[in-house]
């Protein structure tokens, strides 16, 4: 017999489902028993119940007596001995790309190229996050990605790039100029045919760029590397008025800015978040790794100032990593990646980035990845050290540090979606954050620094039902993110099985 209250849910299920599409109504979930583990909690609370309805949580409570068991309305979770975490949140990620592959190698390859995009939003969810912040996008961007099947919810910055300076010099002339809508174009500058300087202000970029719905502004200060040297770089008073206009849009600011020489400018210009890790020294010269002089200015003015700093370690390694065949041995890789974009990136086209960062870096072509030197000849390895160091000085001082790993970096595959922010995590374990501070990195920090801390970040009544069901405690290992139990997105239950690559094999 059933009760009068699934009676009631049944014909309100019901008549609901004849009006409207069926799946905007997902059955409601209650996970009960189960020990809720969220960052703003000194403690864990234990023996909980947690309802969610229609993607959001809307009751948590202590339980009392038995699981119940599910019904056509209600799926019930029976969460003994499990951990029930907010969703993580990496907050810089490129979602456009495929890792190493280039948009001209996924024409000629469309076959790998659909199984690579069906799979990129799964291994995401596979090692625990559920948002991701994509750093340089647009609405259309945006669009493609949420039309996939089972993808994390995703939020975008606009790129405000000066025109023809970094990233945008990747792409050639006139094509770029479709590819950035939000470049900046400063006074006296040539505007390219067909191109309203007026629209590329400032002010003009920053506002078009929220109406579309952007979240934060991303800048750069990068001179260039490699081949490249003498990119232009933005005016500070440039930046200071993109500054301006973004908080009074009550929005965020990142810059691109890994050296000493970029971070300084970021300061003087006022930006929230840095978006790299500081690890080259262009102002001043160091025999060591070790957090120098110089160095230490920046980075007390950082904590100071409470500027939020994204370490993205995982950026160098991506870069050591295509050095020598190992990361590609690596069996983790079949989990988040198909097996055909594996083999692809073993044939000699895959191998196009390996031969470039090769040449780059005067390396013989059969190089391992401790032959790897830094094109300015100082060890790349001491670069990556740098980074390292730079990091637990800030670390060790309660700075405000933000989880994202800059998947991918570049057009390497040594950054694969999802096990990247796994391995990032592992990065910061060696500069010396705790698996607690890590946790808190990617979820409340991250939402409260790009302000969604209103719908993520904790596991609390009224926010979004993103959530992990874990096997361990997130705050004493960072094993918890690679055996996930389950992943919960907008209120839908995932199962890993649903979300491995090659799970046939
Ligand atoms: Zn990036």
């Amino acid at each position: 017999m059933p009760s009068m209250l699934s009676l009631i849910f049944r014909i309100r299920w019901l008549v609901l489902a004849g009006a409207l599409p069926g799946a905007l109504f997902a059955a409601d979930l209650q996970i009960e028993h189960v020990t809720i583990v969220s960052p703003e909690r000194g403690n864990p609370m234990r023996d909980a119940v947690v309802r969610v309805h229609d993607g959001r949580i809307v009751a948590i409570s202590t339980a009392t007596g038995a699981t119940a068991q599910s019904t056509r309305d209600t799926i019930a979770l029976d969460g003994s001995g499990l951990f029930l975490a907010p969703g993580l949140i990496d907050s810089h990620v490129h979602l456009g790309e495929i890792p190493g592959m280039t948009a001209e190698q996924e024409a000629r390859h469309p076959d790998i190229g659909k199984a690579a995009r069906k799979q990129i939003p799964r291994s995401y969810l596979l090692y625990g996050f559920t948002t991701l912040i994509d750093l340089i996008s647009t609405p259309q961007g945006m669009v493609r990605w949420k039309s996939q099947h089972n993808a994390p919810d995703a939020y975008f910055c606009g790129g405000a790039a000066l025109m023809d300076g970094y990233p945008m010099n990747y792409t050639p002339k006139p094509q770029r100029y479709q590819g950035w809508p939000y470049m900046l174009i400063e006074p006296g500058a040539r505007a390219p045919d067909g191109i309203d300087p007026a629209m590329h202000t400032p002010q003009a970029v920053v506002s078009r760029m929220k109406a579309d719905g952007a979240i934060c502004v991303k800048t750069f200060f990068e001179r260039g590397f490699g081949g490249v040297r003498n990119l232009p770089v933005p005016k500070l008073d440039t930046i200071r008025e993109v500054v301006r206009a973004a908080h009074a849009a009550g929005i965020p600011v990142l810059m691109h800015a890994n050296s000493d020489e970029a971070q300084r400018f970021g300061l003087d210009a006022g930006v929230d978040i840095m978006a790299h890790g500081l690890w080259n020294l262009y102002q001043e010269h160091s025999t060591t790794s070790e957090v120098t002089p110089g160095m230490k200015k920046i980075l007390d003015e950082e904590l100071a100032r409470n500027v939020g700093l994204q370490p993205t370690m995982q950026v160098l390694y991506g870069l050591r990593d295509v050095i020598g065949a190992s990361f590609l041995a690596d069996p983790r890789l079949t989990r988040v990646l198909p097996s055909i974009l594996i083999d692809w990136y073993r044939s000699p086209e895959g191998q196009w980035f390996h031969a470039a960062v090769s040449q780059d870096m005067k390396l013989p072509a059969d190089a391992g990845p401790s032959e790897l030197a830094h094109p300015a000849d100082e060890g790349f390895a001491s670069v990556i050290d740098r980074g390292k160091h730079g990091t637990a000085y800030v670390v060790a001082r309660h700075g405000r540090i933000l989880f994202g790993t800059d998947t991918p970096s570049a057009p390497t595959y040594a950054n694969p979606p999802g096990l990247n922010g796994w391995l990032e995590m592992q990065r910061l374990m060696d500069a010396g954050e705790t698996p607690a501070q890590i946790f808190k990195s990617a979820t409340l920090t991250n939402a409260q620094t790009l302000k969604l801390d209103g719908d993520i970040g904790t596991v609390q009544v009224g926010k979004r039902a993103n959530l992990l069901l874990l096997r361990q405690d997130p705050t004493q290992t960072i094993d918890a993110y690679a055996g996930i139990a389950k992943v919960i997105l907008n209120g839908r239950v995932l199962d890993p099985s649903e979300l491995t690559a090659n799970a046939a094999h």
